[in-house]
């Protein structure tokens, strides 16, 4: 049988993400992905095979029946616009479903523009969130290890894209998305995937200068999110179904303490 292309993180329970791609243009060294596909209780593999539109709307509209969903995010251990017409037909179809009664996000490293100079996604979604990881080319190579050149200049181009087209939009009282830039808090180095955390001796892995993160950030009128990384994502604990529906009901059991500011 198909996985659900829709997955749901436990203290989320409002929120259902589209794994909608596992194919990516960085390979971060503190990205989950390094660790395998199994991403609390959920299997994220989808085994070269990534879903259609189609499923993927037949997914959302399955999991929307059980807990009605506040937000649609697409994350999973991929780059989502590299998919930007299935994810351009999923938003149409949720919004044709839902209406406004339903926030959609997209996560994005903001590479894809590297293929595709577009941002008609915009009318669709409520909530861009674009990974800045780093304050400087040179930091952002050490970290994302990005598969194309200049990935870091490609971001700087997509996000001055994104300003120049809020600002117009601003001109002409039309609605805009939310936009925010993120960064990996990558100081606690136990977590991030051994893998990762190999390509630098001990306490030498890179850390992005926040202070001159939220400087661009500001630059452009955008808030900075510093997002912990993930400590027990893995753990078999969340494929046990009593746990995983005692967290989507909204009640944290003790094993939960250190991890809600982290999804
Ligand atoms: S951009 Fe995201 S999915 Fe891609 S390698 Fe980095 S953390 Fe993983």
């Amino acid at each position: 049988m198909r996985a659900s292309s829709i997955y749901v993180l436990p203290c989320k329970a409002g929120s259902g993400y589209v794994n909608i791609t596992n194919a990516c243009l960085n390979d971060c060294l503190f990205c989950i992905k390094r660790d395998g596909a199994h991403f609390y209780g959920s299997d994220l593999a989808l085994d070269g095979r990534p879903p259609s539109a189609a499923e993927i709307v037949e997914d959302f509209e399955a999991a929307d029946d059980v807990r009605r969903l506040k937000e649609v995010v697409f994350c999973g251990m991929g780059e989502p616009l590299l998919r930007y017409n299935c994810v351009l037909d999923v938003c149409r179809e949720i919004r044709r479903l839902r209406g406004q009664s339903i926030g959609i996000r997209v996560d994005t490293s903001g590479l894809a523009w590297s293929k595709e100079k577009r941002l008609d996604i915009l009318d669709w979604i409520n909530c861009m969130s674009i990974s800045l990881n780093a304050e400087s080319a040179e930091k952002y190579e050490a970290m994302c290890k990005p598969k194309i050149r200049n990935a870091y200049g490609v971001l700087m181009d997509f996000l001055w894209a994104i300003k120049v087209e809020q600002v117009e939009q601003d001109k002409l009282n039309c609605c805009f998305p939310h936009v925010r830039l993120t960064v990996v808090d990558t100081r606690e180095t136990d977590c991030i995937p051994e893998s990762g955390r190999q390509a630098y001796p001990p306490g030498q892995f890179p850390v992005p200068d926040f202070d001159k993160c939220e400087a661009i950030a500001t630059g452009f009128g955008w808030p900075l999110i510093v997002k912990r990384l993930f400590r027990d994502s893995r753990d078999d604990h969340w494929s046990d179904p009593a746990l995983r529906e005692i967290c989507l009901q909204g009640i944290t059991p003790d094993l939960c303490k250190d991890c809600s500011n982290r999804h």
